[in-house]
């Protein structure tokens, strides 16, 4: 897709709803998009979505060695009874050669060498092997300062010199929209929501949360804010958008 293609799109999609920006980006990529999914709160209503509209689009599931005992099960849970094909990518390290090459509890010595380890460096080889041209994401403009620049529809480049399109759906969407649907649809909840936890990651890494904030639970004290996951490619800056209001969005 060209840039003057996304462009025009992405001004459409301004005024579209999730279901209908779902929906452009699984017939305008199949078979080459992928959403992105850990099981929280956006993550589920998108892969819901993508069973109540017969998308047959792959959710990827990044498993860092350091999920919640209750996220894998809640995954598996969720997958079966919604019919979803989750692709499941591990870093190149267990756990164990990790702690036996760079010493026990890296993330809390080099939680970035952490992250880039067992997240973007596996997303990163996800897309080679799937040849995604398309990245569906739960991104949020209200859920961090680091996201507000999320755009619905953005062009993004790959240090290896391939692009891809990211599809944020729920850029729009609040905190309580999200709410709202798992409510209306009846869906189940991740079990550690109902126990503060409004953002769930890794266990050494989580905590409830802290504050109002969202993702305050994330590498609390640390003034981590982001795994890098979200931020390894570079956002194409629009015509329409100086490069320096082109922020880059995180997870
Ligand atoms: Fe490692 Fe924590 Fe990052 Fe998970 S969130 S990959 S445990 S630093």
């Amino acid at each position: 897709m060209n840039i003057s293609e996304l462009n025009t799109i992405s001004k459409s999609a301004a005024s579209w709803t999730a279901e209908q920006i779902l929906l452009w980006a699984a017939r305008r990529f199949a078979p080459k998009a992928v959403l992105t999914c850990s099981f929280g709160g956006g993550g589920i209503v998108l892969a819901h979505m993508l069973s109540r509209l017969q998308c047959r689009v792959p959710v990827l599931f990044l498993d860092t060695g350091y999920h919640f005992e209750e996220t894998l099960r809640f995954k598996e849970e969720f997958a079966r009874r919604f019919g979803l094909q989750v692709i499941t990518q591990q870093p190149a390290l267990t756990v164990r050669e990790q702690d036996e090459q760079y010493g026990p509890r890296l993330f809390e010595r080099d939680p970035d060498l952490c992250c880039h380890m067992r997240k973007v460096e596996p997303m990163a080889a996800a897309l080679r092997f799937l040849d995604a041209t398309c990245w569906i994401a739960a991104l949020r403009r209200d859920q961090s300062p680091t996201r507000r620049g999320v755009d619905v529809i953005e062009h993004h480049q790959m240090a290896d010199g391939r692009t891809v399109v990211k599809v944020h759906p729920l850029a729009h969407w609040t905190r309580e929209d999200v709410q709202r649907y798992i409510h209306r649809h009846r869906l189940p909840r991740h079990p550690l929501s109902d126990r503060g936890y409004t953002s769930i990651g890794c266990w050494p890494c989580t905590s409830p949360a802290l504050s109002a904030d969202e993702r305050s639970g994330r590498w609390p004290g640390t003034g981590k804010a982001e795994c890098g996951l979200h931020t390894f490619t570079t956002k194409t800056p629009s015509p329409d958008r100086p490069a320096t209001d082109a922020a880059p969005n995180g997870r």
